[in-house]
Parts: structure tokens; sequence; C-alpha cells
């Protein structure tokens, strides 16, 4: 199969709603050129250097979003181009993309991850911890930021049960926090949940926003 087929096959099951992110961390420009002559215009990355090196390469209508585990110190690199990041997990990184932010004068788009699975290796805040970072004052203070909504990733298992599980759990508290939010820089539009193997009962359970690699583009070695 080719990376136009799977993608063209993917979307046309996709709801209209649910916007389609390409995961192409670890694969060559040109895999990118198909997706993108496909029709395809977001893409993910989980390294900032990769993502920079394909931004400078690329047609420059791309959106191209970090899914990855941040390092404060490389938010600078992509502070002048990134049109989302996914994996927001302290006050300390929201501050710096603030930071960043300002030196180049626009606002950065950002999610906060939540850790909804059961495994050590997930990154994330818990529910308490987001609903503190939302409820602290610094958060007011943060003009270059703003945040869309929450970003989730679902155990590693192929228990459906679990995963509809962890995913509802995330969609019920996205929702409460619709529901009493009231400061400018946040809004819970976007919740980011689904990957390859699991973005069909993510979408079951909420998500609008799926985050797809090796099903267009092949198996990571
Ligand atoms: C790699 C990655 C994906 C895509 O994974 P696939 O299983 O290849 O679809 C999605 N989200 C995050 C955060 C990732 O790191």
């Amino acid at each position: 199969m080719s990376i136009t087929t799977n993608l063209l096959e993917i979307k046309k099951n996709l709801p209209l709603n649910i916007e389609l992110v390409a995961v192409s961390k670890t694969k060559p420009i040109l895999f990118i050129e198909e997706a993108y002559n496909a029709g395809q215009r977001i893409f993910g990355e989980n390294k900032i250097q990769e993502m920079t090196d394909k931004y400078n390469k690329l047609p420059k209508d791309i959106q191209w979003h970090m899914i990855g585990h941040l390092q404060s110190n490389k938010i600078k690199y992509m502070a002048h181009y990134v049109d989302l990041i996914h994996g927001v997990d302290s006050i300390k990184k929201l501050k710096e993309i603030n930071k960043q932010g300002k030196k180049h004068n626009r606002i950065i788009n950002c999610l906060l991850q939540a850790k909804i699975a059961t495994e050590e290796t997930k990154f994330g805040l818990s529910f308490i911890e987001i609903e503190q970072i939302l409820n602290s004052e610094i958060i007011k203070n943060l003009e270059f930021v703003n945040i869309k909504g929450l970003m989730g990733m679902a155990s590693y298992t192929s228990d459906n049960n679990q995963l509809e599980q962890e995913f509802s759990l995330l969609k019920i508290f996205f929702n409460k926090l619709n529901n009493n939010l009231d400061i400018p820089s946040v809004e819970m539009k976007i919740l980011s949940m689904g990957m390859s193997g699991d973005y069909n009962i993510a979408i079951k359970n909420g998500s609008n926003m799926v985050r797809i690699g090796s099903a267009i583009f092949g198996s990571r070695t």
C-alpha cells in the first residue's frame, strides 16, 4: 500500500469533524511530500530538531504539531512556526512557551497532556494537576500562550474495554472543564486522542483530533 492510498482510505472513514495529524516522525521528506500532494496539511513530529529541519525544507502552508515530550531548552527553536504543541505538562514549560511567544510576537497554541495510561512510561498530568494549572494566577498572565484543549495517550494494550475507559474518562473531564471555564486564554476545544492502533475507539469516546503515524507511513524501525 502506498502512503496516498493509506491516507485516502483513513480520511474516507474519518468523520468530518475529526482533525487528522499525520505523524511523520523518523520518516523522510519524500514521504511527507507524498502525503502533502494527497492533500494532507497537518503533520506531527516528536523531536524539535527534526521538525525544524523538515519545516525549513517543506512548503510553508504545512501546520506543524509537536506531539513529543517537550524539553524546555528547545522550545525556542520552534517558537516562530509551530502550530500546536500537544505535550505540555508543567507550568514551567508554559512559562517558557510564553517567553518564546513574546519574542516572536505570536500566540502559541498548546494542549495540556493528561496521563490516562496505567503505564509508568507515559508522561502527563493528573486531572488534579490540570485543574491546579487552570486555576492558578500565573495562567492569566501568559499572554502569548493559548491553551486549546487536552491531549492523552492510552495504554499500549489490545484490551478494548480498558482503552474505552481511559478515553472516556478524559472526555468526561474535558467536558467538565468546558462547563467551568472563564479564562480568556483557555478554551477546551481540542481533545487530541487516538493513534494508529486505537483511533476508532478514541473517536467513539469523544476525540476530535487523531495522531496517526504508522497506518499512513508504515511501521517505524
Ligand atoms: C508516535 C506517536 C503517535 C503515532 O503513533 P502510531 O502508532 O504510529 O500511529 C501518536 N502520538 C504520539 C504522542 C506519538 O508519539
